[in-house]
């Protein structure tokens, strides 16, 4: 694919996006679908059918045989079950069809997809309901229809209900807040994101080499390479060829599902890249990231090579993550977290700023819970991308104001709806280049945040439902407090400063890699959550509840359910891991030693027969720290063993997974310590699985 025409003439081909609905539908059909998409009108019966008659044809015409419908169980990755619109006819032959109904709502086997208990396998049905906020798109021959998974009896089975149910909820309370500062075009706010997705790419040859690669996602023996990232030589560093051809092929791919692929790069690790989309509404970019991810894994195993999801792939360099780029837009286009050019919209952008950093600061266990998963606990406060304590940087210039607010000197003009704080206007803020705000985990960058916490693997959408319910949250009580006041200025400017000087603990500019940091934020009381499993514990608090109950979110039901599946996710997410470093252990890296032992041995025996005066130092040193080391991977292992087998008997899930982090991930560890070294003393002949080297520094 050559030139800017090609790419122009085949983005969005594999869609059925609103151009394509305005050329297929007839006119009233069209507006009635407008209609759901922009405001959740319900759709008539007879609408879908006419829609769902469209969608079959263009579908068809593009060569598909098939429907899905796509949904995102809790798994965190996506689902498909196929039908072609195959029916017979009474004469032997077959139509193509596909109804309204078919459209709308799909019945798939659900029994095996985790509900957290809320559908018993006795009645396993659920049902997927179609998101026509997110167009359908071709993949291969069928024809895929974005859908919520839901039990029969309403409960969300699936990350996108409630993801569609936070979008509402802060729509409906910054709507208010709007309405109050005189805005009465506004018909809707939606959130939009940008995910950064990071990445790693290794040879598909030596992926299927490495049993922890396959099963587990990331390596789980390894000795150190002699480069690692010291020389910073690989970020934003030419190209290979190969990657080059596989980020060409995923930008094509993407691009005809729609997808705005943006940039490409190469990331701080070796084998490290990063693919970033222009953002969309949250609930387009959270489907388009999720496209992003398997279209990774599919085009890269073509290629021959592999796609590593992974948070951490590799110990001793950088983990991989997601930054979500969040920012909140009126439906005319109106970025909110753009100060704007008039002391009116300055004083907007105060409130609503205001309000996220109360937000952040009152439900920071449960923004860092969003990003929690096992792999996740390899990065977060391990002293490379964000530490695990919540803080907002905001730059320089965005400090100094939230300073002059907390000393009180924020006044409130005569003139309705704004605030004076000294200056005319806000300064637009320049995005600040400075190495230090990498270290925050969320970060005002010009006109939106960034949380950088998100795990590589992770579906963006847990983030951003807590996000979004937060700040809901947060608008939510400003807008009930002005409602009441009769003074409106007076009271914005009371509610501001107020939630300016009870939340800016929060706000902090330095490293948050240092030390110096990690105890200046126990003094400022702010959690510092290291761990998945203690993470979750907060999911469940009587505060999370009331929040996610308010705003139509999650019910407590749906709540108890979905820390349950976490909890098992994280213990199965160890227990695979734990029994696929037992399996390396036992079958590969012991017996390779063993081997060696054995050469070093027999070498010992035959030069010691053929000279008494050869010096055989060498190898008698070598002989008895490989079976000294050898001796301790079994003890090791044995131990894995004896901690595995208690470990699976737990029944109660959070005590099963607090007992898979603290015992089992514990002896994993251990078992690492002497395979890596041994992987340091035995020849590479011997060795039986691909390197460190191999895999960073070969593609
Ligand atoms: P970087 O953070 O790497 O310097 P950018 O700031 O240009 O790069 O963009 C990062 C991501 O943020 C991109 O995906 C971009 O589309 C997204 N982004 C930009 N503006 C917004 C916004 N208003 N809302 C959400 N995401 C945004
Ligand atoms: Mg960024």
């Amino acid at each position: 694919m050559n030139g800017n025409k090609k790419v122009t003439e085949i983005f969005g081909t594999s869609v059925f996006n609103e151009s394509v609905m305005r050329e297929r539908l007839p006119k009233d059909t069209y507006k009635a679908l407008k209609k759901t998409i922009d405001f959740g009108y319900p759709l008539q019966p007879a609408v879908a059918d006419v829609v769902a008659s469209a969608m079959k044809d263009w579908a068809i015409e593009k060569g598909a045989t098939h429907y899905t419908h796509w949904f995102q169980p809790m798994t965190g990755k996506t689902a498909e079950k196929h039908d072609s619109f195959i029916e017979p006819t009474t004469d032997g032959r077959v139509i193509m069809d596909f109804s309204g109904k078919q459209l709308i709502q799909g019945e798939p086997d659900a029994s095996s997809f985790p509900s957290g208990g809320l559908r018993a396998t006795f009645e396993a049905r659920g049902y997927t309901a179609w998101d026509c906020t997110s167009p359908a798109f071709i993949r291969d021959e069928t024809l895929f229809i974005p859908t919520a998974f839901c039990s029969y009896t309403g409960e969300a089975l699936d990350k996108k209900t409630p993801l569609l149910r936070s979008m509402e909820a802060i729509n409906v309370q910054a709507l208010r807040v709007l309405r109050l500062f005189g805005d009465e075009d506004t018909t809707r706010v939606l959130t939009t994101v940008g995910p950064e997705q990071e990445y790693f790419i290794v040879d598909k040859k030596l992926f299927q080499q490495r049993k922890d690669l396959i099963f587990a996602g990331r390596t789980l023996f390894g000795a150190r390479p002699p480069k690692g990232q010291e020389m910073e030589d690989h970020y934003f560093g030419s190209i290979k060829e190969r990657i080059n051809e596989f980020m060409k092929q995923i930008d094509e791919e993407l691009w005809k599902l729609g997808v705005l692929s943006k940039t490409k790069h190469n990331e701080v690790a070796p084998a490290q890249h990063e693919m970033a989309p222009i953002f969309s509404t949250t609930n387009i970019a959270t489907d388009h990231n999720q496209l992003v991810m398997d279209v990774m894994i599919r085009v890269a195993n073509r290629l021959d090579l592999a796609c590593l999801l992974h948070e951490k792939p590799f110990a001793g360099v950088n983990g991989s993550g997601k930054h979500n780029n969040w920012s909140l837009s009126t439906n005319k286009g109106q970025n909110l977290l753009n100060p704007g050019d008039t002391p009116h919209e300055n004083t907007q952008f105060l409130t609503f700023l205001a309000a996220i950093i109360a937000a952040v600061d009152e439900y920071a266990p449960l923004l860092r819970m969003s990003a929690a998963n096992a792999g996740n606990d390899h990065r977060l406060g391990a002293n490379e991308a964000p530490p695990a304590i919540i803080s907002i940087f905001l730059g320089e210039q965005l400090t100094d104001i939230v300073n002059q607010i907390e000393a009180g000197e924020l006044k409130a003009c005569k003139d309705p709806g704004v605030l004076d704080i000294g200056v005319q206007t806000l300064p637009h803020f320049v995005k600040d280049v400075t190495d230090r705000n990498r270290t925050s985990p969320f970060a005002f960058t010009g006109n939106k945040f960034e949380f950088r916490m998100v795990g590589s693997s992770q579906s963006i959408s847990g983030a951003n439902i807590v996000l979004n319910t937060i700040v809901a949250e947060q608008l939510k009580r400003i807008a009930d407090e002005l409602e009441q006041a009769d003074d409106f200025n007076g009271k914005l400017k009371e509610i501001i400063t107020r939630l300016v000087k009870n939340h800016s603990r929060v706000v902090f500019d330095g490293d948050g890699y240092s030390d110096e940091w990690v105890e200046e934020a126990a003094r400022r009381g702010l959690p510092n959550i290291k761990t998945t499993v203690e993470a979750l514990t907060y999911f469940d608090e009587p505060a999370s509840v009331e929040l996610f109950t308010t705003h139509g979110v999650f019910t407590e039901g749906e709540i108890m359910a979905r820390q349950e599946i976490m909890f098992e996710e994280y213990a199965k997410t160890i227990n695979i891991e734990a029994l696929t470093m037992i399996e390396m252990a036992k079958k590969e890296i012991i017996p390779a030693c063993m081997d060696y032992a054995t050469t070093l041995a027999d070498s010992i025996n035959t030069i010691r027969a053929a000279s008494s005066a050869a010096d055989i130092s060498v190898q008698e040193d070598l002989l008895v720290k490989v079976s000294s080391l050898t001796a301790q991977a079994q003890a090791k292992l044995n131990g894995l063993l004896q901690v595995l087998e208690e470990t699976v008997e737990i029944e109660e899930m959070e005590e099963k997974a607090a007992a898979y982090k603290d015992k089992v991930y514990a002896a994993m560890t251990e078992l690492r310590k002497p395979c890596d070294e041994l992987e340091g003393l035995v020849s590479e002949e011997y060795w039986p699985i691909p390197s460190y080297i191999d895999l960073l520094f070969r593609v």
